[in-house]
């Protein structure tokens, strides 16, 4: 009878047994060694890599062959900041009294969806309605095509911020939003703000340490925040094991933010030398964000695409980031990838490794700071980040070599999430 019993459990659990899919790869980035290899089989089994062999091994019966024998494989992109709510366009401004929430949530799915398939896997969403948060748990249901999403739902700033919701805006329609639609003064409601995200399920904690460029207000860089505000939401933060990332474009805020132990400034625009060096004492890290500078400076050129406000911001800002990038990186700050997409076109974030190489930094450091480093900063590394048995499928092909090619990762001919082909 038991014998009976141990058969019967043998055949259920062969036919449960999941097909396993076999990956031949012309070339593979191993992000890990800092190399590419050449002629690899990779061997997925429902969502996670099994196995990774040399050359190309035979392909058992039942079992699926993916061929990308004329192809260079790379593990799936991160972007450290994105917007996935919104994409720029010349109305943009009169949006928040033209959409209801729904409608923002049905142009997120879009731009989830073509980030996707651009390749990058995984994104922090650094700031939004809080469509955001939902967006990323539809796709973490499956109900929805798109990235993984470490969402900040809306970011924290403080009265007449640069992410205070109501900027510009006449009087009466104006208000008073408080902690609860990221608007804090003291330190209060600092931790007030953040432990509503952490209510609110948000991965990551986003404030605006300084002014900005797109904001209706008139200064791109003077600090935003007094230290001991940022050093009570990172105290906060730190209590719930959440992220924290501050957008700065002014040196001043940028010092303040690294001294609170706030652990990525974005943008990073006027950065001096010193806040260089502040930067890698903190062990902070630097997302440059070179392609949504470039972008605002191209389109404050089309009258009247920006209100007048914004204008001059963003010819100022916009063109500086890439050469404070050049002296950070040769510095040795730590670099995580981010671009601010939805600034210029979702799907177009692969241009900033064009960028970044452009002013000397290795394509494989390029490659890197956008898989393995980011994986790390986000401490997901367990299962992101490189091409490795017990790591999760998240696996893309482009047609050359990068190393030699930066610019084919801005066409991605395959992308699996999961174990789960979205795009061949
Ligand atoms: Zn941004």
């Amino acid at each position: 009878m038991k014998s009976v019993l141990t058969l019967i459990l043998v055949i259920i659990s062969f036919t449960l047994s999941a097909q396993q899919t076999f990956i031949y790869c012309g070339n593979l980035v191993d992000v890990e060694k800092g190399k590419v290899v050449s002629e690899k089989t990779i061997i997925v089994e429902n969502d996670y890599i099994v196995d990774i062999q040399n050359g190309f091994v035979e392909v058992p019966q039942n079992s699926k062959l993916i061929d990308l024998r004329e192809s260079t494989v790379l593990p799936g992109l991160f972007d450290m900041h994105v917007h996935l709510e919104s994409e720029t366009s010349k109305d943009n401004y009169i949006k928040p009294f033209t959409l209801n929430e729904a409608d923002v949530a049905y142009e997120a799915q879009g731009h989830a969806k073509t980030t996707l398939m651009a390749g990058f896997t995984s994104v922090r969403d650094l700031g939004g309605s809080g469509v955001n948060t939902s967006l990323r748990n539809a796709i973490n249901k499956g109900q929805l095509v798109g990235p993984t999403i470490y969402s900040a739902g809306k970011s924290i700033a403080t009265t007449g911020g640069h992410a205070d919701p109501t900027n510009g805006y006449k009087a009466d329609l104006m208000g008073s939003p408080g902690p609860d639609q990221g608007v804090i003064n003291g330190t209060a409601e600092a931790r007030e703000a953040v432990r509503q995200r952490y209510k609110n399920g948000s991965d990551v904690i986003k404030i605006t340490a300084t002014g900005g460029v797109l904001s209706v207000a008139k200064s791109g860089q003077n600090p935003q925040f007094f230290e001991d505000e940022m050093k009570a939401i990172v105290e906060t933060a730190n209590d719930y094991g959440i992220l924290t990332a501050a957008h700065a474009h002014g040196d001043e805020g940028m010092q303040r933010a690294i001294r609170a132990g706030i652990k990525t400034i974005e943008h990073g625009t006027m950065m001096s030398e010193e806040t260089m060096e502040l930067m890698k004492e903190y062990d902070t890290y630097y997302v440059p964000t070179i392609t949504a500078g470039k972008s605002v400076a191209e389109l404050a050129e089309i009258e009247g695409y920006y209100p007048e406000l914004v204008v001059p911001k963003a010819k100022a800002i916009g063109p500086k980031i890439q050469s404070t990038f050049e002296k950070a990186y040769k510095k040795g700050v730590n670099i995580a990838f981010g671009t601010d997409a939805g600034v210029f076109k979702h799907g177009e974030n692969a241009k900033e490794f064009g960028y970044m190489v452009e002013v000397g930094m290795p394509a494989m450091e390029a490659i890197q700071s956008a898989t393995l480093v980011s994986a790390r900063l986000l401490k997901v590394d367990d299962y992101y980040g490189s091409i490795k048995k017990g790591k999760k499928a998240d696996i893309i092909a482009v047609e050359a070599n990068p190393l030699n090619n930066i610019s084919t990762l801005e066409n991605v001919i395959f992308v699996m999430k999961h174990g789960e082909v979205v795009k061949q």
